[in-house]
């Protein structure tokens, strides 16, 4: 078999075998498929497609190109989480040790910032000391003690995700839904959970832009849970505007801390609220929606929630003083407070924007291995809907370069459309699939 004749028959709009796939997954992990070729077949399948069954196949041969962790031993209901990536989206952050302060066992590898979107490994770091890299074994071991561990994508796991992921991010081939698919799933399927719950974003700041597009990927990625055992409930959200209010590091990770202690922004709150009922109702710690609910909104009235974050960040090494005093968090020199220019309706706040702003203030990289800067970011302080008047705070910035703040007060200005006529609130989920 040669890579260039795997290529050609995609280019044609050909089905590939599953035996071809496998040559080609296994060939580019071990480094004997060049980067150029994997990149020509990545545009072949954004322009041609894959039937159902190859991004089936493809999924497979992704999820076993590296470790697999079986997590049966340990916790026979595993449920892991996953989004698809958006602007302000920290909900890992507390949605995780929200379920397991509710007994459910979770564990979940996640990622860095990735374009206009946040990663949460880069929030969790604004906490000095706080281990993102355990090894496979720490992992397991914490799972089994603690019931929650919340770290970084092991480097033997699903590598081709890891090798063709950041090859997709610069050759224009993120935008592919039998890509997206077997992304997601095949590092969710090598992590070892018997239950996902996907958030699948829509909306301009979202890698699907239209609900038609997110349906597709979420009947998709069902379907491959499906045939692999595995149940799978997809949850469409909007990504029309920011999640929350906090868009950057140390900001995001506040927020999230805060929401755990009840003290979150109303849409944020509610999006962790849904996303843990499911995860509750999957991992068999509730019998429905609204008894996962009402367990969860007791777990933070009464103070587990926010015990069982602490105590994750102590045990994976982080200093608990920053969230005992959410203050010591990483500050930016210049914080402004940026009114709302005229009286009126705010219309739209474009997310992606709003996430490309917030990495040219140095919350994202500019290119892989970049460090970030946790204090920088904006807080979104308005709604779409939401009645303003001329002179209340609008959004704040918090940045290390006047230059930059500068940049962002008038671009971040243009990004909220406020007219005279009112607007509708934005619908917040649009449906579920599973
Ligand atoms: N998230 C992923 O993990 N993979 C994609 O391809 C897109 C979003």
């Amino acid at each position: 078999m040669r890579a260039v004749d795997i290529i050609i028959k995609k280019r044609d709009g050909e089905e590939l075998s599953r035996e071809e796939l496998e040559f080609f997954v296994n060939g580019f992990t071990r480094g004997d498929i060049p980067d150029y070729q994997v990149s020509a077949w990545a545009m072949a399948v954004l322009l041609r497609g894959m039937t159902e069954r190859e991004t089936t196949d493809l999924t497979m041969a992704m999820a076993n190109s590296g470790d697999t962790l079986d997590l049966q031993q340990i916790a026979p209901n595993t449920v892991d989480k996953h989004s698809t990536g958006g602007v302000g989206d920290k909900t890992s952050i507390t949605v995780l040790p929200l379920v397991a302060s509710c007994g459910l066992k979770v564990s979940k590898m996640s990622g860095r910032g990735l374009g206009f979107t946040g990663g949460t490994l880069d929030k969790l770091e604004s906490i000095p000391g706080y281990r993102v890299n355990l090894t496979k074994q720490e992992f397991l071991d914490q799972l089994a003690s603690f019931g929650l561990v919340l770290s970084g994508q092991s480097a033997d796991l699903a590598p081709a995700d890891g090798k063709l992921y950041s090859l997709r991010d610069v050759t224009g081939t993120v935008q592919s839904l039998p890509l997206i698919a077997s992304s997601v799933m095949s590092k969710k399927l090598a992590a070892g959970a018997s239950a996902f719950v996907l958030d699948v974003k829509t909306g301009v700041g979202a890698f699907m832009q239209s609900l038609d597009e997110a349906r597709k990927l979420s009947h998709l990625m069902v379907k491959i849970g499906e045939l692999c055992g595995k149940r799978v409930v997809c949850l469409l959200t909007d990504m029309n505007q920011p999640l929350g209010s906090a868009v950057g590091n140390a900001l995001e990770l506040r927020e999230a801390v805060e929401t755990l202690q009840g003290k979150g922004p109303a849409d944020y709150s509610e999006h962790c609220l849904t996303v843990g009922s499911y995860m509750l109702v999957l991992g068999s710690q509730a019998k429905d929606l609204q008894e996962a609910r009402a367990k969860l909104e007791e777990a933070i009235r009464n103070g587990k929630a926010f015990a069982k974050f602490r105590d994750l960040v102590k045990i994976q090494q982080g200093d608990i003083r920053y969230v005992d005093n959410l203050d010591l968090l990483p500050k930016a020199k210049f914080i402004e407070i940026v009114p709302v220019p005229k009286d009126g309706y705010i219309h739209s706040i474009n997310a992606k924007e709003v996430g490309e702003t917030s990495v040219d203030l140095g919350a994202g990289r500019a290119k892989k291995g970049d460090p970030v800067d946790h204090a920088v970011g904006i807080m979104i302080l308005h709604k779409v809907g939401d009645k303003v008047e001329k002179g209340e705070p609008l959004f704040t910035l918090h940045a290390n370069d006047m230059v930059r703040l500068e940049q962002a007060k008038q671009r971040l200005l243009q990004v909220h459309v406020i007219k005279d006529v009112p607007c509708k609130p934005l619908t917040h989920q649009y449906g579920v699939i599973q």
